[in-house]
């Protein structure tokens, strides 16, 4: 079979094209189960990704959505120095609709079913009691709670990453990683966020909060000493950092022209509305993006915790790594004068590749 007669839209010119090992469609019609489990990359352990349950209007934008989550994830673990591979499941439905007892449990079989090479964690759309009724058929799930002898809530170890990476870009930019004295705007103050102002705060940082939730919002400026302000606002601050820790896509072409600050560092996931075009106009403006996957894996880092069986000592010291790593990517963007984006992605790449070869002498 020569690969060319598949046409650019076929489901293996795009497994080929983003380099994926495994696709599994789960179909369960009895109990109305529709999922898609994708293992992007295993080279540096067992594909650990989140299931997400999602209306999607069809089934390629549900292939889409898994195969670049799945991605995303390789290179997160890689980058992190976590061992391990990239995977992610989608399962289509309405979440306050289509779930069902039965339909947990019988994608827990497929999950089940793959030998632990896809590890899953709670995503958007999921709840505790969904991971309960997927982990009565498989053990291959992390970050269960606490109570049950889980890590727990990955949020405060996500917010500990946040706050190196932001610590490690002060430091790139200004010369030394004091925040005292230093502007910091957080976007979105909800699980990261707080934890996140808190941090900033005991340093002695300026901080203002934004949030959608007004009511939330005067509490934690005043619990803090923060200045509320709006989210539109925000970006025409004369600041240092900007910490998107709300949605994803905040940094575009329109708030690029706006943003003041000198620093970009956040939790959010895909805060480049345009990976390419965002990251090469903010290497122009002069502004450091602290890349997101990098410096919010402390959520990862807390679920590897969970399967490797360390304590929160260790978790929180591999979350500390988040400062070198950091600081290692936005050395390569400078020497190498190409996007952090870009820069994070070659190392994670290397790594991969570094770590193909050793395997390949066993
Ligand atoms: P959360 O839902 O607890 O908090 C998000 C907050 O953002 C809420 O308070 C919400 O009201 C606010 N918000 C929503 N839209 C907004 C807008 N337009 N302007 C201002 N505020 C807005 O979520 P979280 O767990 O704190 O996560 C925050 C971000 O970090 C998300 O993008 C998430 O995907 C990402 N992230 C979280 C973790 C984690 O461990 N929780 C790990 C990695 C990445």
């Amino acid at each position: 079979m020569v690969l060319s007669q598949f046409d650019e839209h076929s489901v293996f010119s795009k497994l080929e094209k983003s380099g994926h090992q495994n696709v599994v469609y789960c179909s369960d019609p009895g109990t109305g189960l529709r999922a898609i489990i994708a293992v992007h990359d295993t080279t540096l352990g067992p594909a650990l990704g989140g299931t997400r349950m999602f209306a999607y209007k069809t089934e390629t934008e549900a292939l889409n959505d898994v195969l670049r989550l799945s991605r995303s994830m390789t290179y997160k673990a890689a980058i992190t120095g976590l061992n391990l591979g990239g995977g992610k499941a989608v399962i289509i439905g309405d979440s306050r609709l289509h779930k069902s007892e039965a339909l947990m449990r019988r994608f827990g079989r497929f999950i089940e079913n793959l030998n632990g090479s896809f590890i899953t964690a709670e995503d958007v759309g999921m709840n505790p009691k969904d991971m309960e009724y997927i982990r009565m058929e498989t053990k291959y799930v992390t970050g269960i709670p606490e109570s049950i002898g889980g890590s727990g809530d990955p949020s405060p170890v996500t917010a500990r990453g946040v706050f190196m990476g932001i610590k490690a870009s002060v430091k790139e930019f200004f010369g030394n990683d004091s925040l005292a004295g230093k502007s910091v705007a957080v976007q979105g103050i909800g699980h990261v966020g707080e934890i996140l102002v808190g941090l900033l705060r005991n340093e002695s940082a300026k901080v203002y909060v934004s949030d959608i939730n007004e009511e939330r919002l005067g509490q934690v400026a005043q619990k803090y000493g923060a200045e509320a302000i709006s989210t539109n606002s925000l970006f025409d601050l004369d600041i240092d950092i900007y910490s998107p820790c709300a949605l994803g896509a905040t940094v575009n072409t329109e708030t690029i022209n706006r943003l003041k600050c000198s620093i970009i560092a956040g939790s959010a996931n895909n805060q480049l509305a345009d990976e390419e075009v965002h990251g090469k106009m903010l290497l122009d403006k002069g502004i450091l993006y602290a890349p997101d996957y990098l410096i919010n894996a402390g959520g990862l880092i807390n679920c590897y915790s969970e399967i490797a069986g360390f304590n929160k000592k260790k978790t929180l010291q591999m979350t500390e790594n988040i400062y070198e790593a950091t600081r290692r990517v936005l050395k390569k963007s400078k020497e190498e004068s190409i996007p952090t984006s870009e820069a994070a992605n070659r190392i994670a790449e290397k790594r991969i590749e570094d770590i193909r070869k050793i395997k390949a002498a066993w």
